[in-house]
């Protein structure tokens, strides 16, 4: 089988020049087609003559993504389908903002955790995606930005299918392309992982200085009632969590964001306002408060206004930051935690 040369680094392309006598050059010209153009053919690379595009042809594959399906929502949001090399099938989304071109794109195929609210959580985790596919998928929507509404994307968020931390190698290389020199020179500040909360990875990401936006999916600050809806809480106590964003905070002096979705009757009583006051006390945040995206054959359902506005009023007179964060694309599957492959 063929190697993906998007999985190699430069030094290794430059030892294949040199042992299959091409000069040593022609490696640095692939790999900023491969990075910085995006491209996806070595029949494309056209600044190298045919014979050498032959000797990496005959070596090499690029196994780059295809969108297989568009679907738009009646607010402009975009859901794109994308075929992988072995027929997997990920979702991503463009939502256009006032001011925000966003793309959420997807890290694994399927997700192992099954929190009971999401339709991504009921398939089961296939493989993680390689840096180029979740690289691809940035590339993809970013195209449909500029075609579709002639503003270029300003933010990227790992929201999609899949928990990025459990496939944190790839994500972290996906995000050196995206953001460096070599690549597509976006800025890191533009770009959020959201996390349902693995502490040992929040405390890597501390440890490798990576400097992105980190969201923790919080959902519940009891402990007993987080572990009811996310399973993954059981092996990753609030506790835990806490020391491992304080380290975080310590080390890379960002805000965090925690995600809320509202349950209806589940997370959205007083008390539940009280226990998520008394876990952001610890580190400097802000809170997402998210509108339920309903899931078929899942009986969970949104909050009613005059709990969320309880809610809200409780923690904002107790100073908390909050955003609300409203469906979008709903009407096409296309919002947070209905990415399942289907149409
Ligand atoms: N696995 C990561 C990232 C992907 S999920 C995580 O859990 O954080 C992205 C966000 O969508 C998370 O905050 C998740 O809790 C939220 N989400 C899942 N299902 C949802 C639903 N049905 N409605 C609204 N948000 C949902
Ligand atoms: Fe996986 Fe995130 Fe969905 Fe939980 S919310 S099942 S971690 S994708």
């Amino acid at each position: 089988m063929k190697k993906d040369i998007r999985e190699i680094s430069l030094d290794e392309i430059k030892d294949y020049c040199v042992s299959s006598g091409m000069k040593k050059y022609v490696s640095s010209q692939v790999y900023s087609w491969l990075w910085k153009k995006s491209c996806v053919s070595f029949d494309d690379m056209t600044n190298l003559s045919l014979s050498n595009r032959e000797l990496f042809n005959k070596k090499f594959t690029i196994n780059s993504i295809s969108t297989d399906l568009v679907e738009e929502s009646s607010d402009g949001t975009i859901k794109s389908r994308f075929l992988l090399h072995d027929n997997n099938l990920v979702e991503g989304v463009l939502i256009p903002q006032n001011k925000r071109m966003t793309a959420c794109i997807s890290s694994q195929v399927g997700c192992s955790l099954s929190c009971v609210f999401c339709a991504t959580g009921k398939i089961d985790r296939t493989r993680n995606l390689s840096s180029a596919e979740i690289y691809d998928q940035v590339v993809l929507i970013s195209n449909q930005a500029i075609k579709k509404y002639d503003t270029p994307l300003s933010n990227i968020v790992f929201m999609g299918m899949g928990e990025p931390l459990l496939n944190y190698k790839n994500v972290v290389r996906a995000i050196h392309y995206l953001t460096s020199e070599e690549g597509l020179n976006m800025s890191s500040r533009r770009i959020t992982l959201s996390t349902s909360g693995i502490s040992k990875m929040i405390r890597k990401i501390a440890d490798d200085g990576l400097k992105v936006n980190l969201a923790l999916s919080l959902h519940a600050a009891s402990e007993e009632k987080r572990n009811s809806i996310m399973p993954i809480g059981e092996s990753n106590s609030l506790t835990e969590l806490r020391d491992s964003l304080k380290y975080y905070f310590s080390k890379i002096k960002k805000k965090i964001t925690y995600e809320y979705i509202l349950l209806k009757d589940i997370n959205d009583g007083l008390e539940d306002a009280k226990d998520l006051y008394n876990f952001t006390k610890h580190v400097p945040s802000k809170v997402n408060l998210i509108e339920y995206n309903l899931v078929d054959g899942l009986d969970y359902d949104k909050s009613s206004v005059e709990k969320v506005n309880l809610f809200i009023e409780y923690l904002e007179r107790r100073g908390l930051n909050i955003g609300i964060r409203r469906s979008r694309g709903e009407d096409i599957n296309a919002a947070c935690g209905q990415l399942a492959n289907k149409n």
